[in-house]
């Protein structure tokens, strides 16, 4: 296990969530792993299209992979989106190949990563949603304490909770 540092938002609104999302997709590197929770409809999806969009992908190619399970992105980091609501567990996961996609080139997002928590990279950075209201969201964010976090938490400073 790696020591991450804890980051803890308040979003009103879906463009909330987007500007905390590009703010992370910004310090994003190649071979980065996102592991967003949440329940449904709290706003994982919406977080990577913020995130995407900050790689430089068009927010309408980001849609819910549910049904898919991936849809890669191509870009000059390209985004490996998945969705493993609808499988199992880890084991199966790991059969139709999830840990080669999680050790990939570009940036990995996995919505429902608590269901494949033995396959992540312990360097995971984790994105937690709890919905407290129509519009309202909490947001916390565990990331290895680099460098490239503190601008992130410089960029977002204005939704931080303190
Ligand atoms: P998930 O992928 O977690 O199931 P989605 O991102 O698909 O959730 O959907 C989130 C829904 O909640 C969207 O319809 C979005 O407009 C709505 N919403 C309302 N307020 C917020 C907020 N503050 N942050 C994120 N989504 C929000
Ligand atoms: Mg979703």
């Amino acid at each position: 296990m790696c020591d991450k540092k804890h980051l803890r938002f308040t979003s009103n609104s879906p463009d909330d969530t987007l500007a905390i999302a590009r703010a992370l997709g910004e310090a994003l590197r190649p071979g980065d792993v996102v592991g967003l929770t949440g329940d449904l409809g709290a706003g994982k999806t919406l977080f990577c299209k913020g995130v995407g969009e900050a790689l430089g992908i068009p927010p309408d190619r980001i849609l819910s992979p549910t049904f898919t399970i991936v849809t890669e992105h191509a870009a000059p980091i390209p985004l490996t989106h998945i969705d493993v609501y609808r499988l199992s567990g880890a084991r199966e996961a790991d059969e139709i190949g999830m840990r080669e996609l999680l050790s990939g080139d570009g940036v990995c997002m996995v919505e429902w990563a608590e269901k494949i928590t033995e396959l992540l990279p312990t360097d995971c950075i984790q994105v937690k949603f709890i919905i407290l209201g129509d519009d309202r969201r909490e947001i916390a964010v565990a990331a290895q304490d680099l460098p490239r976090f503190d601008d992130f938490r410089a960029r977002s400073q204005r939704f931080q909770l303190v």
